[in-house]
């Protein structure tokens, strides 16, 4: 696939505040666009094809990984799969804007590896392990159960962030923000 415009990659631990600063950003730059993923899961809720994901059945998505329609793809534990397709992120290049993605961290690195100078990828990094446990506390969305999950899982991906082009350490969010704005105005500019 040819690289027609730029993207901007963002992952974290959970809990670490990358949603909270992906939202300020998005009211700043009105260029920004969110891909969005594919899935062969069932939607849940409120979720909407084409707003929340792509609901595909697992033999359309298998279908479209055959005709080579994914950039990336994956499988996880229990068969689902997610993955982004071609044509989406084609669809927000021809509008001239910029795709974000929020993904996990082995994706972003791996967007990043696919997509180069294109890419732009950045890690929100927790002051520690400690403080990202209280702000999953605080947040109060997950069961203790799954926030001691979400910690455990954090060890390891951690220890990834120096493949990230950027990390962000978010102590105090509005640094951690305009820290954040400064190295995408510089690769915008680019
Ligand atoms: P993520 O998207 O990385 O899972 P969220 O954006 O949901 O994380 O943030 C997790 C929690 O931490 C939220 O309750 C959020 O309001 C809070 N939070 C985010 N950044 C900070 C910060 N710099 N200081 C204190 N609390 C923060």
């Amino acid at each position: 696939m040819q690289a027609a415009g730029k993207l901007i990659i963002f992952s974290a631990p959970s809990g670490s505040g990358k949603t909270t600063i992906v939202k300020e950003l998005l009211k700043q730059f009105p260029q920004f666009e969110f891909s969005i993923s594919a899935t062969s899961r069932q939607p849940r809720g409120t979720e909407q094809n084409g707003i929340d994901y792509f609901f595909l059945s697992h033999e359309e998505f298998k279908q479209k990984v055959a005709a080579d329609e994914f950039i990336e793809w994956e499988e996880v534990y229990n068969g689902t799969c997610y993955g982004t397709l071609k044509s989406e992120m084609t669809r927000i290049w021809e509008k001239g804007n910029v795709i974000i993605f929020d993904v996990d961290v082995m994706g972003g690195i791996n967007l990043k590896h696919i997509f180069g100078d294109s890419a732009c990828s950045i890690f929100i990094m927790p002051p520690s392990i400690e403080v990202l446990r209280q702000r999953l506390i605080g947040r109060g969305t997950d069961s203790m159960e799954t926030i001691e999950k979400r910690v455990a899982k954090a060890g390891f991906e951690l220890s990834k962030a120096d493949e990230f082009d950027h990390v962000v350490v978010n102590d105090i969010l509005e640094d951690a923000i305009s820290q954040t704005q400064e190295i995408i105005n510089d690769f915008l500019n680019k």
